[in-house]
């Protein structure tokens, strides 16, 4: 008999979860990918357009493409899940009651995390995060004549560990190319001790390196506090103006998930490390929905590669349980980075973050190859699923 399963969000980890599903078994399963925006974004690319290497309309897909080989899209907003009864309603202005309801054998929750900005942060700058806000920094830093810039991440945690400072070094590649290095100061405020420290102390040590080297200045164990026309206050008593701020949105559970069971101690989905399933059987969540301890004391970081391999496993897994075998896969903690750092090179970090009883993470040397590599990925994304 053919099995629905509801694959919840059509981000990273939403769309390789359906993909899969679909390659593996399209005829004797029915797939419901549903999601809330028609705009589907490639969020590492929003860096390369905060600084005028992209267009906006080269960083997103159109989400109803995702649909065939099994798979029907549904576009509208998830206001209730129903982990045990695998039921999501969603939001449907043509319904009676406002809602159109589905039931699945399976569920995979891939909501990622809702963006809300902070000490009325959008008032005075740009939120990187976002299509808009990539869009409407590019559209001042191009005008930009010199004075200070201001990368700041105001709240913890955010997804893409290395983002704001790969933001910081594209920004100032743009500021070099530009002849403005000697009229502009661009500074990194950050209430984290040091960058991307899960993977271990000489990697973050290394990228603060390579931010430091560039002449950006680096603050960390910076916590904001309030926010100004021209003025940032943090709570260590320190102040700094700024003539155009970039900065990432405080990152929350999405609500559809708050007002479940489903939601752990931690704010997040709690799951277990190595499947990702919850404790309803067959729900699933992956990516940046989730919380996974490590032994270091720090959850695993929120990052799309995570979710892209969680959903590969979690699609072999459904896949095995549909067609009563039992060759399970396992999540095993590994990811990869890319770190642009401007001018066309970046540097990789790649490893093992489940390290007992550290993560074992290296870096590359960084250069060109890194950069073309990362590029080729957004080409291959889109080529792929759009
Ligand atoms: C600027 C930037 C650069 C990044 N660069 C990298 C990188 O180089 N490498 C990397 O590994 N990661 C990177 N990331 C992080 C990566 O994008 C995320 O970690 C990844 O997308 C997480 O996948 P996900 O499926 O968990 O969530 P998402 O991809 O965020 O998908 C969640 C989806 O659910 C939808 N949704 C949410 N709520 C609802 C609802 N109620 N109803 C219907 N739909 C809903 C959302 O619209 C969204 O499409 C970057 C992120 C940013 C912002």
């Amino acid at each position: 008999m053919s099995q629905t399963i509801l694959v919840l969000g059509a981000g990273t980890g939403g769309i390789i979860t359906a993909k899969e599903l679909s390659k593996k078994a399209g005829r004797d399963m029915k797939i419901i990918l549903f999601e809330k925006e028609e705009k589907n974004v490639f969020a590492p690319s929003l860096l390369w357009l905060m600084v005028g290497k992209r267009k906006p309309q080269q960083v997103y897909g159109n989400t109803n493409k995702l649909a065939g080989a099994g798979i029907e899209v549904v576009i509208g907003e998830i206001e209730n899940i129903d982990p045990e009864n695998i039921s999501v309603s969603v939001k449907d202005k043509e319904s009676a009651n406002g809602q159109t309801s589905y039931k699945g054998d399976y569920m995979v929750i891939s909501l990622g995390v809702e963006q809300l900005v902070e000490h009325n942060l959008n008032n005075y700058g740009h939120d990187f995060y976002t299509l808009e806000g990539a869009t409407s920094f590019n559209k001042k830093l191009q005008d930009f004549k010199g004075g200070k810039i201001a990368v700041l991440v105001p709240s913890l945690p955010f997804k893409c560990p290395a983002a704001p400072y790969e933001a910081a070094m594209l920004v100032e590649s743009f500021i070099r190319n530009k002849g403005l290095s000697s009229k502009t100061e661009i500074s990194l405020y950050t209430p984290e001790p040091g960058p991307m420290g899960v993977a271990g102390k000489e990697l973050s040590g290394a990228v603060r390196q390579m931010v430091e080297m560039k002449g950006i200045k680096y603050f960390p164990e910076y916590q904001l506090t309030a926010t100004s026309e021209k003025t940032l206050t943090f709570s260590n008593g320190k102040t700094t103006e700024y003539d155009l701020l970039a900065f990432t949105p405080k990152h929350q559970c999405p609500t559809a998930i708050s007002k479940t069971d489903l939601i752990g101690k931690s704010g997040w989905i709690e799951t277990n490390r190595n499947t990702m399933e919850t404790q309803f059987p067959n729900v699933y969540a992956i990516g940046d929905i989730t919380f996974i301890p490590l032994e270091m004391g720090k959850p695993l970081p929120k990052a799309g590669v995570f979710a892209h391999y969680q959903a590969e496993t979690v699609a072999h897994n459904i896949a095995q349980k549909i067609y009563g075998k039992s060759d399970f896969k396992k999540f095993n903690g590994e990811g990869q980075c890319f770190l642009e750092m401007g001018n066309g090179k970046a540097g990789y970090a790649g490893g093992n973050f489940y390290g007992s009883p550290l993560p074992v993470v290296k870096m590359k040397e960084p250069g060109y190859f890194w950069h073309w590599t990362k590029v080729w990925f957004e080409k291959y994304w889109f080529f792929k699923y759009f």
